[in-house]
């Protein structure tokens, strides 16, 4: 039997004229993830795409998991061809369900007739098709309100199709078709998560990371590396640039108040973030912060860091609780690599006690100590670049 994969499209379907930008992007980004897994035609039609397997090495487990982490799906689900028959379609629901129909005690059958010239329409077909089931496995019942397994059969205009429940898909839009951003990324549980939450709304990312080296060490730096291929998995490749902080650290720490210490270097931050972004095309900057959850996170200390930028800074965690950060972490796939103990920048240098309301001309006043443009182009120039592919 000759099983395809049905791809529904989601919340994409609204958008009227860009419509086909949708289109074109998400077959874009359902080919790429399927590189690796076989030889597959990939088409759009009726509002669907299909992935039809081309040969016997094509791995149609691989691909359904790929498809699954697709943004810009809502459902899909593997069906088997049929016979564009009420036989054929019979027949093909009785051997392809087998297992769940064996297991199941109630179903019932939806059809839908996309194709107008087929003989029967959808309630008959169902009929005819749940009058078939009930013969060949007796044990069965049809229960049209709360039924244990779903037969749907769909007339299409190449072939006619047979499945079970859909998936849920990954939602969101496709990869590409909401400009591009700059996620700021640690090792931390929060930032993998901020860069999945944007990349869901279509959003291509570039990744910057800040490393302190010798106080961070080259362990510390793979595991970012391995975070973010996590994110790949649903982002798509993207570039890492781990950006030389330690000198722009140890000038803080030595001509700056240590209280002020962590505002000031989110400073740093944000405007080296916002000058790779530029140069990378970007149109935001992304972060992991969450309101309240650390000292540098209070609304007056996101202020003073959000006056040096000059690009948008999306925060897409600033109203979540952290439970709800840790279990889109574990759904994702981040959480087990974010809780190994390597050191972060950040946590190098906390101050004992942060100052929580840092009025903004303090902070201008102890930045006066420091040589701010200079610190920030000897940043840009000592960048190393990593790609970020998803593990085969
Ligand atoms: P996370 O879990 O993402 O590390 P956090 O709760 O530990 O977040 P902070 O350490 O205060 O919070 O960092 C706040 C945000 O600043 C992070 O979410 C991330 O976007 C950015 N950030 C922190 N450290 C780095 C770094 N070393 N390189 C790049 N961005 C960073
Ligand atoms: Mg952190």
């Amino acid at each position: 039997m000759k099983e395809v994969l049905l791809i529904k499209l989601g919340e994409m379907v609204l958008k009227g004229q860009n419509r086909r930008v949708f289109d074109q992007a998400l077959l874009k980004n359902i080919k790429q993830a399927l590189r690796g897994t076989g030889a597959f035609d990939v088409r759009y039609a009726q509002s669907t795409v299909y992935v039809i397997p081309e040969d016997a090495e094509s791995d149609m487990d691989l691909a359904e998991e790929r498809i699954g982490k697709v943004f810009g799906v809502i459902s899909y689900v593997r069906a088997c061809t049929a016979e564009k028959t009420v036989e054929g379609i019979q027949k093909a629901a009785a051997e392809y369900l087998r297992a769940e129909l064996e297991t199941v005690k109630t179903f019932k059958v939806e059809s839908k007739r996309a194709d107008k010239q087929f003989p029967l329409t959808s309630p008959e077909l169902s009929c005819e098709v749940g009058g078939y089931l009930l013969e060949h496995y007796p044990h069965l019942t049809v229960d049209v309100h709360h039924p244990d397994l779903v037969v749907r059969a769909e007339v299409r205009d190449f072939a006619a199709y047979v499945h079970g429940t859909p998936k849920p898909g990954a939602g969101g839009f496709p990869i590409g078709t909401g400009g591009k951003a700059a996620i700021l990324i640690s090792g931390g549980i929060d930032s993998p998560v901020a860069a999945w939450m944007m990349a869901r709304r279509g959003v291509e990312l570039t990744a910057v990371h800040f490393a302190s080296p010798p106080y961070t060490s080259e362990r510390a730096e793979q595991k970012v590396v391995e975070l973010l291929r996590r994110v790949s998995e649903y982002g798509g490749h993207m570039v890492m640039q781990t950006v030389g902080f330690t000198h722009v650290q140890e000038e803080i720490l030595q001509k700056c108040p240590e209280e002020l210490f962590t505002v000031i270097m989110r400073r740093f931050m944000v405007r080296v973030a916002q000058a790779i972004a530029r140069r990378e095309d970007c149109g935001a900057l992304i972060t992991g912060e969450s309101l309240g959850q650390v000292a540098s996170q209070t609304m007056q200390a996101i202020a003073c860091t959000d006056a040096v930028a000059t690009l948008p800074v999306f925060r897409p965690l600033i109203g979540t609780d952290k439970a709800e950060i840790v279990a889109l972490s574990r759904k994702i796939g981040t959480y087990e690599i974010s809780i190994e103990p390597y050191e972060d920048c950040c946590t190098v240098f906390t101050p004992r006690h942060p100052r929580t309301r840092p009025p903004l001309s303090i902070i201008e006043k102890a930045e006066s100590a420091l040589d701010v443009e200079g610190l920030v182009q000897e940043c840009l120039e000592n960048i190393k670049y990593t790609k970020i592919r998803r593990a085969q």
